[in-house]
């Protein structure tokens, strides 16, 4: 109900299955993904060996499944997104629900501690500055991705904070630099915007968070579209539910806007840290229904880039990603960590 031609869609960007060299480099990383990830679980879990051993099970399955793909040159199709889907199958079928859960925890505590600083510096800019802060902090906060190889090893290392990340960033103009377009949009009204939400933690509580309440600000109504289950350390929406509820006493603005339901909440229904835009589930697509948005926020490598970079949608499209990969960033003609904030009216 979003795109403009639906025939036309399809949620990706790279073609990993039919290029020799990207399919070993796609299928050897999902592979090295799987088993970083039982390491995370062995280590957060210590105590509780059923679970490493169903997450074992789990990397096995998933890992089996890779090595099949890879034997048989022409086994297929399959995508990132598909890929993603079968991780989480095999995650699920040998019951591992969600291997990130204590990760987000302990970056929701720490990011929201620093929320009430970062929307106090936010406050204290006036524009040009202040959009351009506001993009920033969502780049910034969208290095806690532990689904890219980079940026979990940044984490691991101490080098994902928040602050010294944003001041690090890529200087304008960026890849695709589209923010004077965006700023340009802000200056006629929005009445109602639809957030796509990627990483828990400081990407959504101090990149995300921040931006809806500058929408907010502006008069806009904001839907915060969440995973409904979890992917990587994507924030789910019973994840976000609890977190906005943390935030709203430490910012008028964002209390006011829960109590008036200025700001809602509406799980996207999905279930991987990309999305098919096809795939909504019936609560965001009734949201839409009721509330059609006039700007859509298409957030994070996954969503924005890896499966919806072509996608054309009805209405206004910002589309905002580090690029943490470095094949992604390859295919559109960069390199690693840098920025893209792409602007496309409705199509
Ligand atoms: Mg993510």
């Amino acid at each position: 109900m979003l795109l403009a031609d639906r025939s036309a869609y399809a949620p990706g960007t790279l073609d990993i299955c039919g290029d020799p060299s990207l399919r070993r480099y796609w299928l050897d990383l999902f592979r090295r993904h799987i088993a970083s990830a039982a390491a995370l679980v062995a280590r957060e879990h210590a105590r509780e060996p059923e679970l490493v051993a169903r997450m074992e099970r789990a990397r096995a399955a998933f890992t089996a499944h890779v090595d099949a793909l890879a034997a048989d040159g022409a086994a297929g199709p399959f995508d990132t997104l598909t890929l993603c889907a079968e991780r989480e199958r095999a995650l699920r079928a040998a019951g591992v629900d969600d291997p990130f859960r204590r990760v987000k925890e302990r970056e929701n505590v720490a990011a929201l501690a620093l929320l009430p600083a970062v929307l106090a510096e936010i406050d204290a800019l006036a524009e040009p500055q202040r959009l351009e802060a506001l993009v920033r902090g969502i780049f910034a906060g969208n290095v806690f991705d532990l689904g890219s190889h980079a940026t979990a090893a940044l984490y691991e290392d101490g080098g994902a904070d928040f602050s010294a990340v944003r001041t690090r960033l890529a200087p304008r103009p960026w890849l695709v630099d589209d923010l004077d377009s965006l700023r340009e949009r802000f200056e006629s009204p929005v009445g109602c915007v639809l957030l796509f939400v990627d990483n828990a933690g400081s990407d959504v509580v101090l990149g995300m968070l921040p931006f809806a309440r500058e929408c907010l600000r502006r008069g806009a109504r904001v839907v915060l579209a969440a995973n409904r289950t979890p992917a990587l350390n994507d924030v789910t929406h019973d994840e976000l539910l609890a977190l906005v509820a943390q935030a709203a006493p430490l910012d008028e603005a964002l209390r006011a806007a829960v109590s008036s339901g200025q700001l809602a909440l509406v799980t996207s229904g999905n279930g991987l840290p990309l999305i098919d835009l096809r795939a909504l589930g019936p609560e965001l697509r009734a949201e839409i229904e009721r509330h059609p948005p006039d700007l859509v926020v298409l957030e994070g490598m996954g969503r924005a880039v890896e499966s919806n970079w072509n996608a054309r949608l009805r209405v206004d499209t910002l589309k905002i990603a580090m690029l943490k990969d470095v094949s992604v960033a390859q295919h559109l003609g960069g390199a690693l960590y840098d920025l893209v904030l792409r602007f496309e009216p409705a199509g």
